[in-house]
């Protein structure tokens, strides 16, 4: 039986390089002239090179590319602020997650969100997708004072959900933190790969692989409460 599905929100839920690339060009606009020659192209594409993934801080990020583009060094506290703020503006889901949420909860699975980043900038986000009346609950790891992939965290969402691991289902896009971390701590586990490679440095695909949100319906499909 699977009673609970948790979802990592970047990448996963949210889809994340679309969103920020909508910030990004607006973002460009408005302090174009501060930001060094750099026109938006290389600008959002060394953005994204140096953000990798989201696993660099912006605070490290704004200060390095406009040193690589010769702008304005004042503005990177500027840039930050406007990135914290407005960022959530321009969020976007992958396609189908309102839907296939519902169709979950209409099936009886009970719904969260665990994700790793900043409290605030990551609720704006949950709440830009309209996930607060979608899922059951939402863990952020700054306020949980836990990061996937500690297994406290996984087990933490498993009990808000009054699940057991092993009827818990989760899903997510990054290999070690959510999939590898998910599945040592007992869940299940299904891998929202896309057009990705799992690595090959890694232990196999301890689950299922998807490339679309609504492939979860099928994960579920027969084993629901
Ligand atoms: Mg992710």
């Amino acid at each position: 039986m699977i009673s609970a599905v948790l979802f990592d929100l970047d990448e996963t839920l949210l889809d994340r390089t679309r969103s920020l690339v909508a910030f990004l060009g607006d973002q460009h606009r408005r302090f174009g002239d501060r930001l060094g020659r750099a026109p938006f192209a290389a600008w959002r594409d060394h953005f994204l090179t140096l953000d990798a993934r989201g696993h660099v801080d912006k605070s490290v990020v704004y200060p390095a590319i406009l040193s690589d583009f010769g702008g304005d060094q004042g503005a990177a506290d500027a840039l930050l602020a406007d990135y914290r703020k407005r960022c959530c503006r321009y969020a976007k889901a992958f396609p189908g997650m309102a839907d296939t949420l519902r169709t979950l909860r209409a099936r009886g699975l009970r719904l969260g969100v665990v994700t790793n980043g900043e409290t605030e900038f990551q609720m704006r986000h949950v709440d830009a997708l309209g996930l607060r009346d979608l899922v059951d609950c939402v863990l952020v790891s700054q306020a949980e004072g836990l990061r996937k992939p500690e297994a406290d965290l996984f087990l933490r969402a498993v009990a808000r959900l009054a699940a057991e691991p092993g009827q818990c289902l989760f899903v997510g896009d990054n290999p070690v933190v959510d999939v590898l971390g998910a599945h040592a701590a007992g869940l299940r586990t299904a891998w929202f790969g896309r057009e990705a490679t799992w690595p090959r440095d890694l232990p196999p695909v301890p689950g299922a692989i998807i490339d679309t949100l609504p492939q979860v319906l099928d994960l579920v499909a027969g084993h629901e409460p």
